[in-house]
């Protein structure tokens, strides 16, 4: 059982259903699905539904099924069906024994579809997918009838049996409900029930030349689970209509159907189209470079699930479509990291840094607090020499107003360790670039203690002899324009050209020579860090930035609140 990490807050989907559970429909009972098509990698759009649909069964006792709506055998696959499972554990969800394929009901749907043809209400057509689509009408024109629509009930049941034996080709025949060629909603418009599809399944390999359409398969599959509370997104609204249509002609069980907006969030896309086509042009790594906000991405850039399921808590649900600040997300895993990640030092841009009154060949080691947010974390001993890394931005010849940091003549603290005075620098005689900085430290002042002076910058270090390397990948927002969606035309040029930026040669301190993959860091000063899952090695670390230190979430929040 999960815990929210957030208070829950009133929304009209709890309160649909805590009417339903007190006025004991479906006998006080809750049962939810979560319906994934096998046809892509889940992102964070997909995150938000998880938690309803994993979250409402949970609060109410009930409980909330995984069940694939595998019914396009040519977009779907077994690696997709693996990688949702494994997404859907990793956020902490659990379906127990309640894992459910479409395609297991495809011989109940064969029967049930048999069944309305007998009763009159469905019929085999033979228009072409062209002409299907002529016929229809449009939102201000009413649908023609097909001439087939009212052929005797004995051929369409013929035609429909031989169409399941294969005898005929795709495109030539379809199975249609017969409801209203002139309804204002097109989705009544006598929609295709089956179609013909010569190819092999996931699942169930070649039992099937004839494939259920989703809008056919998604009701009954509800109404077999005995699913009391169907959670969609809004664009299934129209549809709800249909769904009713059939479970009314099948006198079968029917589960409330409850829609809310979808998740949209800014400076990225969740379009599968586009990300499949970020994924194909190489313009990404894959579906899990960090930069995706699939959430294998996610989670190889370091968020936590914890954080994802607080998002999706503090977002709510709404019933109007709206745009999400991506910071709100960064909100999260940055306070959620705050409370758990252990803190160390590492240089990303490293400078020399020579204390010269320092004994050469000696050393000490210093004590640093691990994350002074729990003190439980404890403490943990950092080596310090008469070398160190610093940062090339922590030292200016020339500081700028307000700079207080180092620059000759000045004096900083190094974190857990001693104050230092800036003495000189030591320059490339060809580019006039610095390459060394030079100072004295007060060896009195161990532990940083300035005993009465005023030392305004602390800047952190990382000894040279002790340093670990590592490449570290800094990101950035994927688009650089916050609703990239919009751009229909040239969705690419507003992708963000600076989203990657990797450094190498970075300073580590040695507590990370050996850090576990996927595992999370503060870099103090720097941001939240995590070892990359897949090409970090012992021997080359990388590190993936997940986020940085600074908040732009609350400054957001004062002028905007998320839906809810
Ligand atoms: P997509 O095309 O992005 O994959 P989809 O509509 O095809 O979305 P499925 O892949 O079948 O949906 O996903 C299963 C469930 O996830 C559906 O119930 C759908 O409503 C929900 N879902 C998909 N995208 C979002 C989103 N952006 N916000 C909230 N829920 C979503
Ligand atoms: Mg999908």
């Amino acid at each position: 059982m999960i815990q929210p990490e957030t208070p829950r807050a009133a929304n009209f989907i709890r309160q649909m259903v805590a009417e339903d559970v007190k006025n004991g429909r479906f006998g006080g009972h809750v049962v939810t699905r979560f319906p994934p098509e096998p046809n892509g990698y889940l992102h964070i759009g997909h995150a938000k539904a998880i938690c309803v649909d994993f979250g409402i069964a949970q609060e109410f006792g009930g409980r909330c099924h995984l069940r694939f709506d595998d019914t396009n055998p040519t977009k779907e696959s077994t690696e997709y069906v693996e990688s949702i499972m494994d997404t859907v554990r990793w956020l902490g969800f659990d379906w127990g024994p309640h894992l459910y394929y479409a395609s297991d009901y495809f011989e109940q749907l064969y029967r049930w579809a048999v069944e309305l043809i007998k009763a009159g209400k469905a019929y085999v057509d033979d228009l072409t997918p062209e002409q299907t689509r002529e016929y229809r009408g449009t939102l201000t024109e009413p649908g023609r009838e097909s001439p087939y629509r009212n052929r005797p009930v004995e051929e369409s049941l013929d035609l429909f049996a031989r169409m399941r034996t294969g005898e005929f080709e795709e495109g030539t025949r379809t199975l249609r409900a017969k409801i209203d060629m002139a309804s204002g909603n097109l989705n009544l418009r006598d929609p295709v029930m089956y179609r013909i599809r010569k190819a092999a399944h996931h699942r169930t390999g070649d039992a099937w030349c004839i494939y259920p359409i989703y809008d056919w398969a998604h009701g009954q599959s509800d109404s077999i689970e005995g699913v009391t509370h169907s959670i969609c997104t809004l664009e299934y609204e129209d549809h709800r209509p249909l769904y009713d249509w059939y479970l009314d002609q099948l006198g079968v069980h029917h589960s409330q159907q409850i829609e809310f907006a979808r998740l949209n969030l800014s400076h990225t896309g969740m379009s599968e189209r586009k990300l499949l086509e970020l994924v194909e042009g190489g313009l990404v790594s894959g579906w899990d470079d960090p930069r995706m906000p699939t959430l294998a991405g996610l989670r190889r850039r370091g968020y936590t699930p914890e954080s994802i399921r607080d998002f999706a808590e503090r977002i709510g649900v709404a019933k109007a479509d709206n745009l999400v600040d991506i910071a709100l997300l960064e909100h999260c895993i940055r306070e959620d990291l705050n409370r758990r990640a252990p803190r160390v030092m590492a240089v990303l841009r490293p400078l020399k840094l020579v204390i010269e009154n320092y004994p050469t060949g000696q050393g000490e080691e210093v004590e640093a607090v691990n994350n002074p947010e729990d003190p439980a974390m404890g403490t943990r001993r950092v080596p310090f020499a008469r070398e160190l890394w610093i940062e090339q931005d922590d030292f200016r010849e020339t500081p700028p107003p307000k700079y207080f940091r180092l620059s000759p003549g000045v004096e900083v603290r190094l974190r857990y360790a001693y104050i230092i005075k800036c003495t000189g620098v030591v320059k490339d005689p060809q580019t006039g670039e610095v390459t060394e900085v030079r100072c004295a430290y007060d060896p009195a002042s161990r532990g940083g203690d300035a005993r009465g002076r005023k030392v305004k910058g602390t800047i952190h270090w990382v000894s040279a002899a002790h340093a670990v390397e590592a490449e570290v990948r800094l990101y950035d927002h994927l688009f650089a324009k916050p609703k990239p969606d919009e751009e229909e035309e040239d969705w690419k040029a507003a992708l963000n050209p600076t989203s990657l930026q990797v450094l190498t040669g970075c300073k580590l301190e040695p507590s990370l020579a050996g850090a576990a993959p996927a595992s999370r860091h503060q870099f103090e000063r720097q941001g939240y860090f995590c070892v990359d899952s897949v090409v970090s090695a012992p021997a080359r670390l990388v590190f993936n930035r997940t986020v940085g230190l600074r908040d732009t979430w609350a400054k957001i929040e004062k002028t905007a609140t998320p839906s809810g």
